[in-house]
């Protein structure tokens, strides 16, 4: 069960390059980019069983019988997943599957998207004057039956960084409960692109205007909170001047 990381191949850790390379099965999501699944052996079977591939519930059990399936032929299987396999990566249900059928695992972490999506932006998600804490949740888009539908009143705190994962585009209900639960119209809001990849993207707002925001591309992630007000500053500042640092670099460079 191994994390593949936001997508940039570097931000893979030394282990799951290593049991890729050495990998005779590949399972993995949609969201895991080409170029890291070019990092596997040359004889690995690569296998995308993303969900997209099909209906979710039978989708989940046919990854399940496929990994089993594999490893009781006696072959090293990896369970490639986006990011940290135990963030939103319905890593136990795959374990208790696994335990079930009496084959051993291990867990390789990987950078989870919120991280991943904060050190592209160059911020922190914690700050000891801002935001002493960092809440990790799925937003409404994942309210369906099988996802518990965020308790917004209880996770909006001035002092936290919300890290909002599958946002799904209804950013004026998620913009509407957030400032019902008490959050100010001004908490800076970033929502960022394929993170980490070269096709990333991000914009800069506030709270009281993410409803505003463009649609972007997926996958996408929204961060609401105080320790961001970095980063707006900095996006504005880019917008509004040239940026000074790399016109001299250039100029020195001719
Ligand atoms: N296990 C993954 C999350 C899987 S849920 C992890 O730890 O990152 C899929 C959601 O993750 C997407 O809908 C999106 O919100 C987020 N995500 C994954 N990769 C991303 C990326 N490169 N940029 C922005 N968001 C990303």
């Amino acid at each position: 069960m191994v994390g593949a990381g936001p997508g940039d191949p570097e931000l893979l850790t030394v282990k799951a390059h290593r049991l890729l390379r050495q990998a005779e099965v590949v399972l993995h999501d949609d969201l895991v980019p080409a170029e890291i699944l070019a990092l596997a052996g040359p004889r690995a079977e690569i296998v995308n069983v993303g969900k997209r591939c099909g209906a979710k519930g039978i989708a989940q059990a046919e990854i399940n019988a496929r990994m089993i399936e594999s490893a009781r032929r006696g072959l090293d299987v990896v369970r490639l997943k986006s990011g940290d396999p135990g963030i939103f990566g319905r890593l136990n249900e795959e374990i208790d599957a696994l335990e079930a059928a009496g084959v051993p695992f291990e867990v390789v972490p990987g950078i989870t998207a919120g991280i991943g999506a904060a050190a592209a932006l160059g911020v922190s998600l914690t700050d000891r004057r801002k935001s002493s804490r960092v809440i990790v949740v799925t937003g409404h888009h994942a309210g369906t039956s099988e996802q518990k539908k965020p308790d917004w009143k209880n996770l909006a705190r001035e002092d936290a960084t919300l890290v909002v994962y599958m946002p799904g585009h209804d950013f004026a209900g998620l913009r509407a409960e957030l400032l019902a639960a008490g959050l100010g119209a001004e908490t800076p809001a970033v929502i960022v692109s394929r993170a980490t990849t070269p096709q990333q993207l991000h914009q800069c707002t506030t709270l009281g205007e993410i409803d505003k925001l463009p649609r972007m591309e997926s996958p996408a992630i929204l961060l609401i909170g105080r320790s961001l007000e970095r980063a707006r500053r900095e996006s504005n500042a880019q917008d509004a001047s040239p940026d000074l640092d790399r016109v001299e670099l250039i100029l020195s460079s001719l």
